[in-house]
C-alpha cells in the first residue's frame, strides 16, 4: 500500500480546531488561499496555540492587516515571457505550478494562489524557447508553486526539454514537499529514477532546493525522502525565511540548520521575510534577527555556518552582513544591475527597520557619507 496524505483546502474540515475559531478564519482564507495535508496537520501540537508548525498553515486574523505588497519584490519586472522570470544573466525562473503541497501563510508568491492571477505558464513552451535563445543562461530553477506537485510524466517534460539546451548546466528546483509530503517522493521510484537519469544521464546536474523552516518538520519520513534524492546523485540544499513565532529563535535555528547539515542539506540562505501584503504577522525586525543568526551560527560547525542571511530585494540578494552600535553592514551577493555586482552598503541603523528599504527610503538620516563615521 503506497503512503498517501489527504489534502484539506477548506478549513471547515480542520476538525482539530474549535468551530467558533473555523468561522472566525473564515474571512483570511477568502483573502488568501489555505490549503494543508493530513501528514502535516500530524505534526502540529494543537494543545498549543503558538505551535510553530500550526503558525506555518493555519491562518491568523493578523493576516488580515494592511501591510506590504503582494508583489513585494517586483517579480513582474523581470518576467520576459508568460511563466518566465529572468533577473540575474545566469538564471531563469520557470514558473511551472501555482498549487503546493500546503500554502505557507508567510508566502511571498500568496498572489500565485488568487483567482485572478496568470502569472503561472501551464504550457511552458514559450518559456523554453527563451532560454533556447539566450545562451547566458546555465541554470534555471522550477519554482512556482511547488514543481513537485506536478506529475511525474509533466515533470519529466520539462526535465528532458531542459536537458536538450546545451547551455543549461544545472536545473534547481524548489520544493517544499520534503517537509510537507515526504511520501511525493519516496512512495515515487519513478520520480527518483527521472532525477537519477537527469544526473547521470545528461552530463547536467540537479538541485534540490528544500524548504524546511523548523526542526520539527525534520521526521523520519522526511529524512528518508532526502535520502533517497541523496541516492539520486542530486545537490540538496535548504532555504527559508526567519519567521516570527516560528523560528526567531537561536535555539531553533541552530538545531535545524545543524540537523540539517547532519543530513548533508547544507543550508543556504536564511531570507529576511519580505514585506508581502498578510505577513505582517511573520516578518521580524532586521537588526534583531542578525543577532539571532549569529547566536546560532557561533555555536554549529563551519558546514552549517555557511547559510547566508539576505535579503530578496527588487535590486538583487542583499546579505545583512553585521552591525556596530550605530552602523549596519549589508552587500549585493546577487545584483540585477551589474554595478551593483559585490557591493558594499553602509548605513546608520534603524532598529525598527523590516526591509532594505526601512533604510534607503530614509536615506538622508540614514546613510553615511563620510569614512570618518565608521570611527
Ligand atoms: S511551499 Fe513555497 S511557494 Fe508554496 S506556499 Fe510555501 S512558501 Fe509559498
Amino acid at each position: 500500500m503506497k503512503r498517501r496524505v489527504k489534502y484539506i483546502i477548506d478549513l471547515k474540515f480542520v476538525d482539530q480546531l474549535p468551530k467558533q475559531e473555523r468561522e472566525e478564519l473564515k474571512e483570511v482564507t477568502e483573502k488568501f488561499a489555505f490549503r494543508t495535508n493530513d501528514y502535516y496537520n500530524s505534526l502540529i501540537n494543537w494543545d498549543d496555540p503558538d505551535d510553530p508548525i500550526r503558525k506555518i498553515v493555519i491562518p491568523t486574523r493578523e493576516e488580515l492587516e494592511v501591510w506590504g505588497k503582494l508583489d513585494a519584490s517586483n517579480e513582474s519586472k523581470y518576467t520576459k515571457v508568460h511563466g518566465l522570470e529572468h533577473k540575474y544573466p545566469d538564471t531563469a525562473l520557470l514558473l511551472v505550478t501555482d498549487v503546493c503541497g500546503i500554502y505557507c501563510r508567510f508566502c511571498f508568491r500568496k498572489r500565485l494562489f488568487m483567482n485572478d492571477n496568470d502569472e503561472v505558464a501551464r504550457d511552458v513552451s514559450e518559456g523554453l524557447e527563451y532560454i533556447r535563445n539566450h545562451r547566458e543562461i546555465n541554470n534555471v530553477l522550477l519554482t512556482g508553486g511547488d514543481p513537485l506537485i506536478l506529475a511525474t510524466n509533466k515533470l519529466e517534460k520539462i526535465l528532458t526539454a531542459l536537458a536538450e539546451i546545451p547551455h543549461v548546466r544545472i536545473v534547481r528546483i524548489g520544493s517544499k514537499m520534503t517537509a510537507v509530503n515526504p511520501f511525493r517522493i519516496s512512495e515515487d521510484k519513478a520520480l527518483l529514477d527521472l532525477f537519477e537519469w537527469f544526473n547521470t544521464k545528461t552530463g547536467k546536474r540537479l538541485y534540490l532546493m528544500n524548504h524546511f523552516n523548523h526542526p520539527r518538520e525534520l521526521t523520519k519520513e522526511a529524512k528518508e525522502a532526502v535520502e533517497l534524492v541523496h541516492g539520486t546523485g542530486t545537490v540538496q540544499t535548504n532555504q527559508t525565511p526567519i519567521l516570527k513565532g516560528i523560528n526567531d529563535d537561536a535555539e531553533v535555528i541552530k538545531e535545524l540548520i545543524e540537523e540539517l547539515s547532519f543530513m548533508g542539506v547544507p543550508p543556504y540562505y536564511l531570507f529576511q521575510c519580505r514585506p508581502t501584503a498578510g505577513n505582517k504577522a511573520y516578518s521580524t525586525k532586521i537588526e534583531e534577527t542578525i543577532d539571532i543568526v549569529e547566536r546560532a551560527r557561533a555555536r554549529v560547525s563551519g558546514l552549517a555556518a555557511r547559510v547566508r542571511y539576505v535579503m530578496s530585494h527588487e535590486t538583487g540578494k542583499i546579505e545583512v552582513l553585521g552591525k556596530t552600535e550605530n552602523l549596519i553592514f549589508f552587500r549585493y551577493h546577487r545584483a540585477a544591475d551589474p554595478e551593483n555586482c559585490g557591493k558594499f552598503m553602509v548605513f546608520r541603523r534603524n532598529p525598527e527597520a523590516h526591509w532594505f528599504d526601512d533604510y534607503t527610503d530614509l536615506v538622508e538620516e540614514y546613510r553615511v557619507e563620510t569614512e570618518e563615521e565608521f570611527v
